[in-house]
């Protein structure tokens, strides 16, 4: 009789990765596939910032911005090769968030995630201080820091260590159908292989409904919006090894971010979209990047200076506010259908994963072999 696993994963992003490397790590039987390159789609396309996200607390995500706080000191002590803090200014501007508002969030930003070895925030003379990169109107700010993080290869670590931890791993293999047995799972992969688990998860990122639909052939009860956000990358603005926070006429936070040496990464956007297969940036999303970053920068730049642009698609839990405000927080969707579980993953953040992978397992222990139940990811370093 052919092996049966413990969890199928759909989906080699950040989450499936993550989900796989504790798993396996458990002693857990796990396969993992996807359709394209591991960590190739969303997890590749994303600002590349393990980030509490200060903006949140503007909508009052207090409990995300305190887990990601966490978690960013998590993976700076676990991922140290791939993640680099890195100070971000937040010019101020007399006309849209008043100081004593930056104040309190960059206050509670200090706090709530506890102690931590990234150094905290400060006010700042912007004209003393770096007296050449910005309008002479922009003479104050504040300044925080955050990681800077290579997201493609926190994919990859995660997945070379599940592999480490006997995972099988399925590279370029699309999953296209699935049905139920009275005991397992049966799952139809495009190379007309076939594997059987008792327990099915659903990581699929912006195809998740997709997924659920035509593959797994079960309704989803959750909405989503897909809304893209794009990133021009172009020569380097300036040459300081600092990041800016700036906000934009619209409310809207644009990072401008050094790098790999030569370049400045500057994003990003968002517009709805009506599919999770790769969309292009538009020129309309070009000229929104520019003209903030003309409008705070004394170089200017034009479209000329792109040497690169990406976008990815985030599926955002359906709440009915604009795309600004919906929440960056994940949720499961755990069914039982005739005994077997499915779990299905909505939203989340690079900066989340691992915290997000732990309580997937936590959240199906009582499926999973009863030796199998104690986190470990905290501590192990991804190398
Ligand atoms: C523009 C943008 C900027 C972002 N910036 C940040 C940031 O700075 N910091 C942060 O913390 N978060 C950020 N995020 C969020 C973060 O990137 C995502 O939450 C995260 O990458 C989602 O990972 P995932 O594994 O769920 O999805 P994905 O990385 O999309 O992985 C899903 C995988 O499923 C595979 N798949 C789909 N269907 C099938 C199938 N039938 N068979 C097999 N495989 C399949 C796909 O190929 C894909 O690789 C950003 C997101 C976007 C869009």
């Amino acid at each position: 009789m052919s092996e049966v696993f413990d969890l199928f994963i759909i989906g080699g992003g950040i989450n499936g990765a993550g989900i796989a490397r504790d798993a396996a790590g458990r002693n857990l039987k796990v396969c993992l596939a996807d359709k394209g390159e591991f960590g190739g789609a969303t997890s590749s396309w994303s600002t590349k910032l393990i980030h509490g996200g200060l903006r949140y607390l503007e909508n009052y995500e207090f409990k995300l911005v305190r887990e990601s706080l966490k978690e960013r000191e998590v993976i700076y002590n676990i991922a140290r090769g791939i993640t680099k803090p890195i100070p971000f200014i937040i010019p101020y501007t007399k006309n849209l968030r008043p100081k004593w508002l930056i104040k309190i969030g960059l206050f509670l930003y200090d706090s709530l995630g506890g102690k931590t070895s990234i150094p905290k925030s400060s006010t700042i003379n912007l004209s003393n201080k770096f007296p050449n990169i910005l309008k002479k109107e922009f003479n104050e700010g504040f300044q925080y820091y955050d990681l800077q993080v290579d997201d493609k290869k926190l994919t990859k670590l995660n997945i070379k260590d599940a592999i480490e931890n006997n995972a099988k791993v399925l590279e370029n293999t699309k999953v296209i159908n699935i049905e139920q047995t009275s005991d397992h799972w049966k799952i139809f992969l495009e190379n007309n292989k076939t594997i059987k688990s008792k327990i099915l998860i659903n990581a699929s990122g912006p195809w998740i409904n997709e997924t659920l639909k035509n593959i797994i052939k079960i309704n989803s009860n959750k909405k989503i919006r897909l809304v893209k956000g794009s990133h021009i990358i172009t020569n380097k603005i300036y040459d300081e090894e600092i990041a800016f926070t700036l906000q934009n006429f619209d409310n809207r936070i644009i990072f401008v971010i050094p790098y790999k040496e030569k370049f400045s990464l500057i994003g990003t956007t968002e517009i709805e979209v009506n599919s999770p297969e790769k969309n292009g940036i538009d020129v309309s999303e070009i000229k929104y990047l520019i003209d903030c970053v003309n409008g705070y920068f004394k170089k200017q730049i034009s479209s000329k200076d792109i040497v690169d642009t990406y976008s990815g698609i985030r599926p955002l839990i359906e709440d009915f506010n604009e795309a600004t405000k919906v929440t960056r927080d994940y949720i499961f969707d755990l069914n039982i259908h005739n005994n077997l579980p499915l779990l299905s993953i909505y939203g989340g953040k690079l900066t989340t994963y691992r915290k997000l992978s732990e309580n997937v397992l936590n959240r199906l222990s009582k499926y999973l072999p009863k030796n199998s139940i104690k986190s470990w990811t905290d501590k192990k370093k991804l190398i």
